[in-house]
């Protein structure tokens, strides 16, 4: 079962596992942020589950080069990691059955924070709970799921095999 640790936790993990990489999103695509569970990449693009979500099933897509403002990034690259985020809610649908899915990207106002990179990037977030708002689904103030090797395995495997 995921378990849900506290936002504290969560951010000390994630620094010790991505020690001084200068970018969380260039450091997950170089593999160098601890395990990474990917269930589609190809040269341009990244399609991960991301370790500590606050709901279970969360995808993230992220185009692999390091592009932080909507003004550099090419717009077919963009357009890609958007088709990539639309498969990923399409699986998430099929596996989850959620009332409904966010799709965002976020990133930092305040620069590249641990838990929040500026490298921009695509949340695919299932909902079950009618009262799920965007303040809670997108804040750690109430903690973070994390879950053992052999559940992301196994919950990667499900998802490839609903990709089409
Ligand atoms: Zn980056």
């Amino acid at each position: 079962m995921p378990q849900l640790i506290t936002r504290a936790d969560a951010l000390e993990r994630i620094q010790a596992e991505r020690g001084d990489a200068a970018c969380l999103m260039c450091a997950i695509r170089d593999r160098a942020a601890g395990p990474t569970y990917v269930v589609h990449e190809d040269k341009d693009q990244l399609v991960i589950l991301p370790r500590y979500v606050r709901r279970w099933g969360q995808l993230m897509v992220m185009p692999a080069a390091h592009v932080t403002t909507f003004t550099e990034i090419p717009e077919a690259t963009w357009a890609r990691s958007n088709a990539l985020a639309l498969r990923a809610a399409r699986v998430a649908e099929v596996i989850f059955k959620p009332r409904r899915c966010y799709l965002a990207s976020t990133g930092s106002s305040a620069g590249e924070l641990t838990q929040s990179s500026t490298h921009l990037h695509i949340h695919v977030i299932p909902l079950h709970d009618p009262d799920d708002r965007p303040a809670d689904v997108f804040s750690w103030t109430d903690g973070v799921y994390v879950a053992e090797h052999e559940e992301w395995e196994e919950l990667k495997r499900r998802v490839i095999e609903n990709w089409v």
